[in-house]
């Protein structure tokens, strides 16, 4: 069994949820982009093989040399896949299409949901003195998500505020038990945030309410509002807190990393 113990270094955290389109990668973009601003030094894990939190954070695809897939299937150390953004005191490891083939690869591998864990342990990390790990999971409960939970110290749920949000929720949780029985019994879970929130609109209040009645304090105050700065600022390949740096969503991502650093510090 791996040790799990974490006296030092960098607290990881899992963008998860098995739904897609829910705002994981703009959570991590962005919430990654505000932790940087709040003087954390952060580092992206791209666990997507669409790479949307590459491109969103400025790395072309000719860019990606060594991934996340180099990082999980062909040993390199950790140091040799890291990239630096135009961000100061924001890293990344990306990801490319070729991960896509990497939950197969992964079944043959007799510690295959314990390789992101040790990947991100096999190195001394002082050199680059990370805060936060963030990873971008793939939209399902695929052994890369698993990878991504038996490595983290916490998820982070993004949830949208829509119809069916609290559906597929339950399914969710289930996973993260049998990841807690199964290698990784600290797995704690580090809130979930309502994405894409509107507050004229009833059913977004209504999944608030739920989600608040049903989650308790496990919900963030802080949420996301549904803006189109944010939605544009991909395509700049930029955090919209660079893009549009007085949006709304920028703002809002600003009181998130506040939020949830008041709350590791309590
Ligand atoms: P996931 O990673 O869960 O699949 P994304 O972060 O890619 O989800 O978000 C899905 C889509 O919704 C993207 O086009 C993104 O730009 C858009 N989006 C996410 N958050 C917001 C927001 N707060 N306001 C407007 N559009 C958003
Ligand atoms: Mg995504």
């Amino acid at each position: 069994m791996s040790d799990l113990s974490r006296p030092k270094g960098p607290k990881i955290i899992a963008v998860a949820n098995q739904k897609g389109g829910v705002g994981k990668t703009t959570t991590t973009i962005n919430l990654a982009a505000a932790l940087v601003e709040e003087g954390r030094r952060v580092l992206v894990v791209d666990l997507d093989p669409q790479g949307n939190a590459s491109t969103g954070l400025g790395i072309e695809v000719d860019d990606r040399e060594f991934t996340t897939y180099e990082l999980l299937l062909e040993d390199l150390d950790l140091n040799d896949v890291i990239q630096k953004t135009d961000y100061d005191g924001l890293c990344i490891v990306p990801a490319t299409v070729d991960l896509s083939s990497a939950d197969i690869e992964l079944m043959s591998s007799e510690k295959r949901s314990f390789l992101l864990h040790d990947a991100l342990r096999q190195t001394q990390m002082d050199a680059f003195k990370f805060d936060y790990i963030l990873i971008d999971c793939p939209p399902s409960l695929n052994l890369l998500t698993v990878n991504a939970m038996i490595a983290a110290h916490s998820i982070l749920v993004p949830l949208q505020s829509e119809f069916f949000a609290l559906e597929g929720l339950s399914q969710l949780m289930m996973t993260i038990r049998e990841v807690r029985q199964s290698g990784n019994k600290e797995l704690r879970i580090e809130g979930v945030v309502l994405t894409m929130y509107d507050k004229r609109n009833n059913l977004s209040q209504q999944v608030e309410s739920d989600a608040r009645a049903n989650l308790g304090d496990l919900v963030f105050k802080t949420m996301i509002p549904r803006n189109v700065r944010v939605s544009e600022s991909p395509s700049f390949a930029m955090p919209v807190l660079s893009y549009d740096s007085q949006s709304k969503g920028a703002v809002a991502y600003r009181a998130l990393a506040k939020e949830m650093i008041e709350n590791n510090q309590a």
